[in-house]
């Protein structure tokens, strides 16, 4: 390939022209893989389930503002919006139960597929002998247990953080840094790869070059906003990538 790639897709803001090989990085141990709309073209479902569960408990959420705010724990979200909407901080009741309403109709929209290439990453990621690790927001159990099956040999239990682990959760930089110490590395050691805006910014919050993968409807400038070293439009890209990123 030629040593520049072409990250732009077409969308809005003027397309954006990058050195891969100048970003290659020596001495990494470990990837660090978002779950939703990494892994999982999940984000949709999201989405849908999160307006419908927001308009159910008397809370306006846009599909944008889904996307906007993925990454986040699902009771942080709540509280942003009821402290928004409602004037008042979300009580720990309110939270659990909107996101019950929440995970219970995810639970009921058509089924997820991984997302495409991302299987194939993940594999060259492992033969390249380097750890995948999970850094997920998500405490959706459909999703993180369909791991193993959708990504046989790939990740291990322990190198995973969810929102079962983290205190903030994205974009405080908390739970890449779990994952740095689950790891047991140093920031310098990994990449992460993200494909949401919060998600990037927790982890340049934690110190770690970060990937983005835009395989939602947000343009690439939202992603580079938030501090995403290089946006790639595909997990095939990112493949052909590989190589000169990770030496
Ligand atoms: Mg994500």
């Amino acid at each position: 390939m030629s040593d520049t790639t072409n990250t732009g897709k077409g969308r809005a803001g003027s397309p954006s022209f990058i050195n891969v090989a100048s970003l290659g990085r020596k001495n990494v141990r470990a990837l660090l893989f978002d779950m939703d709309g990494v892994l999982f073209d999940s984000m949709k479902n999201h989405a849908e389930a999160w307006v419908r569960a927001m308009k159910a408990n008397n809370l306006v959420m846009s599909h944008e503002d889904v996307y906007m705010n993925e990454g986040r724990t699902g009771e942080g979200t709540i509280d942003i919006f009821a402290q928004a909407q409602w004037g008042r901080a979300a009580t720990a009741e309110e939270m659990q139960y909107i996101y019950k309403v929440k995970s219970n109709i995810f639970n009921t929209l058509p089924h997820v597929e991984p997302v495409a290439g991302a299987l194939e990453v993940l594999q060259a990621v492992k033969a390249m002998g380097r750890q995948r690790v999970i850094v997920t927001g998500s405490g959706q159990k459909s999703l993180l247990e369909r791991l193993e099956s959708n990504f046989p040999g790939i990740f291990k239990a322990e190198l995973m953080v969810t929102a079962f682990d983290v205190q903030h959760g994205k974009p405080h930089p908390e739970p890449y840094l779990m994952g740095l110490a689950k790891a047991g590395i140093s920031a310098e050691e990994a990449i992460v790869v993200e494909n949401a805006p919060l998600g990037v910014e927790s982890a340049k919050g934690a110190g770690i070059f970060t990937i983005a993968v835009n395989t939602g409807p947000l343009p690439d400038k939202v992603l580079y906003d938030a501090g995403a070293d290089i946006v790639f439009p595909n997990h095939f890209a990112l493949l052909e990538a590989l190589p000169e990123l990770v030496r």
